[in-house]
């Protein structure tokens, strides 16, 4: 634990005047005195999970745009939204936000719950995410520590141990410093993040223009770009596959909508074998015992593990596709409208 200690009610003051005149105008955020609105906080919580804030924002005004309201969210297919969230990643996301937005719509009349133990009864609400919309949306008390608050804390603090043994006292640090906020926890909550955004940031903390410098351990030791600490890390597995280009007598593409687990799930694509390990294992699709090898090649990282698929031409009769999942025919004009994620974009374009 650290022997560092601050006057916490300066810290959040210092932080909550430099908030008020550098926040960033996002579009979730309410101005001007007004209350922000709950879905567009929760809407914001749930794209912002493992993605940038630039990365969020086109998707966030599209989502808005096309669904204004939990309940035009809630009436959509889930086909629509799986593909217009198509691009953001984690697509596990997408089905809960629509499995949220219909339970929001459903059953509690469009009213998101304003406290953290219902709010985490919602469908892809955790911990994390309970604390931020309570929090943010209904200026409820909340310890809201996300990677920024945990690199905020670390150097505040000058907490050497690594990531991620570091996380629970990060946490509870963070927590030591908001609890006692009663008049603007939600500004408070969004103050940490914002100074790690836009000041206190990974590579290289602006700390001559940081509001808090005078209470920060790791910048009076000379030590903040290298916290918090972290283990070397090991390589990602490499995993193999085939990816399928499958066209039909009328040149029509075979396309597969994903199982609704695993990877990728719920999502549409081209079909691919499974993915394996050891190139060795590579096998194609039962159902595939002809076709060529292309010259396609797709490569694509993912947060776990790096992608390796090789593409294969093959050409169907209409009826004759391959069995055990969900497939469709699509023309090239269909097919440039199915929103698909990042790998198969990849894929189509070589293909084409
Ligand atoms: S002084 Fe530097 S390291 Fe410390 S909180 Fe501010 S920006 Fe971060």
């Amino acid at each position: 634990m650290t022997d560092v200690s601050i006057d916490t009610k300066t810290f959040r003051a210092s932080l909550l005047k430099w908030y008020d005149k550098n926040r960033r105008p996002l579009p979730w955020r309410a101005s001007g005195g007004k209350a922000p609105d709950p879905y567009h906080v929760w809407l914001s919580e749930i794209m912002a999970q493992q993605t940038t804030i630039p990365a969020v924002l086109p998707y966030f005004m599209k989502f808005v745009g096309k669904w204004p309201t939990v309940h035009d969210l809630a009436a959509a297919s889930a086909d629509e939204v799986m593909q217009n969230w198509a691009g953001l990643g984690y697509y596990a996301r997408a089905r809960n936000l629509h499995k949220c937005a219909k339970y929001v719509s459903d059953e509690l009349g469009g009213r998101f719950p304003d406290n953290q133990e219902d709010l985490k009864a919602l469908p892809g609400v955790g911990d994390y995410t309970a604390n931020a919309i309570a929090s943010i949306a209904f200026n409820k008390p909340a310890n809201v520590v996300d990677a920024n608050v945990e690199r905020v804390m670390a150097r505040i603090f000058g907490v050497t141990e690594s990531m991620p043994d570091s996380k629970p006292q990060l946490k509870a640090l963070a927590g030591e410093i908001s609890k006692d906020e009663k008049k603007r926890p939600g500004d408070y909550a969004q103050s940490v993040m914002e100074l790690g955004a836009l000041v206190c940031t990974p590579a290289s903390p602006k700390c001559p223009t940081c509001p808090v410098s005078d209470f920060c351990a790791a910048k009076s030791k000379g030590i903040a770009a290298s916290l918090p600490a972290r283990k070397a890390k090991s390589a990602k597995p490499q995993k193999h596959g085939y990816i399928y280009w499958i066209t039909g007598p009328d040149n029509r593409i075979l396309f597969e909508r994903r199982g609704e687990k695993g990877m990728l799930a719920g999502t549409i694509g081209l079909p691919t074998s499974p993915w394996v390990e050891k190139t060795e294992d590579k096998t194609h699709l039962p159902s595939i015992t002809r076709g060529k090898a292309s010259k396609v090649l797709v490569r694509h990282g993912f947060t776990h593990f790096d992608l390796e698929l090789h593409g294969f031409a093959v050409i169907l009769g209409n009826t004759d596709v391959p069995a055990g999942g969900d497939y469709f025919w699509a023309d090239a004009a269909e097919a440039a409208k199915l929103g698909v994620p990042t790998v198969f974009k990849k894929a189509l374009k070589q293909f084409i």
